[in-house]
């Protein structure tokens, strides 16, 4: 069995920019040593700048669909309890392609180049142990790590039941930040259609209905205040889905040293959409997860591309969000919480 050292990518020069606890310098080093090292990581990045998109505008946000074949493997997985029984988990160290190295990060995660990108600079930041996909008790650490990994990168959350390929080992993505679109948007729908439901010197909480999506904005510069709210949220939630071990939900989460914590979280009904389980010609391969959500729609295969639309995206964003009357009834059970 591998260990976790045959792992680590030994480079002085991240050693040094560790001890400084400059992370990002040290990741973009670990970028440049596995471009050169690892050919399928460098041909899916060369293949991505040549990727074909789309953009739709919307009232007040953009959607932009990306054709990206290599996402087939991520968008199709099978993510039922047997499946992810049967399979081997592939984020677990002693699965990892013999190529890929990472770096460690400060709470036990590890930092690994995504060989499937399909943001410009697109990492995996896996827990270095087997265990499951749980927002609220990685929660300190996902935070934390947002921080350390700004101002470049914006962290990721996929819930285990709607669109995290391994739903049983926690892990998180950092991606380039400021290319998912909602992050330059967020403020202006927040102005547009959001509602404050909590807003003191150290917090402000919205919801957002922008037609299509039904979010939650959780902006602080204080961590304890986020990590609050977020369980007040994830509490009522739970008991109104329903849903169990964890209610639906995929985060995007930016940090600035002047504002604080941004924590965008999508509320969802389901994981994917009808289209995604019907035969061809009616089948869209498309399986929504936090990046879609937050305006990267991507499509693994040609015919998707080509025949997606506004209508389709439109129809499809709205099946998967929570539903409007479930959406008002937690915003009235968190506000009554938090006031
Ligand atoms: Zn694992």
């Amino acid at each position: 069995m591998k260990s976790i050292q045959q792992k680590i990518l030994m480079d002085s020069e991240i050693e040094f920019y560790i001890r400084d606890n400059d992370y990002l310098s040290a990741a973009n080093c670990l970028f440049k040593s596995q471009l050169n090292s690892w050919q399928l990581l460098k041909n899916n990045y060369d293949a991505l700048q040549n990727v074909q998109s789309k953009s739709f505008w919307f009232d007040g946000f953009k959607l932009k669909v990306q054709f990206n074949p290599e996402r087939m493997r991520s968008t199709s997985a099978e993510v039922d309890e047997s499946s992810i029984q049967k399979r081997k988990c592939f984020l677990c160290i002693e699965h990892l392609p013999e190529e890929q190295k990472g770096i460690l990060l400060p709470g036990d995660f590890i930092l690994l180049c995504n060989p499937y990108p399909i943001l410009p600079r697109h990492f995996t930041v896996c827990s270095i142990k087997h265990e499951p996909q749980r927002l609220i008790k990685a929660f300190d650490e996902f935070l934390e790590l947002a921080k350390l990994l700004s101002p470049r990168y914006t962290l990721v959350y996929n819930g285990p039941a709607c669109g995290a390929s391994a739903p049983d080992h926690l892990h998180f993505q950092a991606g380039t930040k400021n290319f998912i679109p909602i992050e330059n948007d967020i403020q202006q729908l927040k102005n547009d259609f959001g509602k404050i439901i909590q807003e003191d010197e150290f917090i402000t909480t919205s919801f957002i209905d922008d037609g299509l999506r039904k979010i939650i904005f959780i902006e602080s510069t204080d961590k304890e205040k986020v990590e609050e709210t977020i369980k007040v949220i994830f509490n009522l939630y739970e008991k109104l889905s329903g849903i169990k071990p964890e209610p639906l939900v995929n985060l995007i989460c930016t940090y600035d040293f002047e504002f604080g914590w941004g924590v965008i979280i999508f509320l969802r009904s389901k994981h994917r959409p009808e289209s995604f389980f019907k035969e061809d010609p009616e089948k869209l391969l498309i399986s929504p997860a936090a990046i879609d959500l937050g305006g990267v729609i991507v499509t693994p295969r040609e015919t998707d591309y080509q025949k997606i639309d506004k209508e389709i995206l439109r129809q499809i964003i709205d099946e998967v969000s929570l539903d409007k009357k479930n959406f008002y009834l937690l915003e009235e059970k968190v506000k009554a919480e938090l006031y």
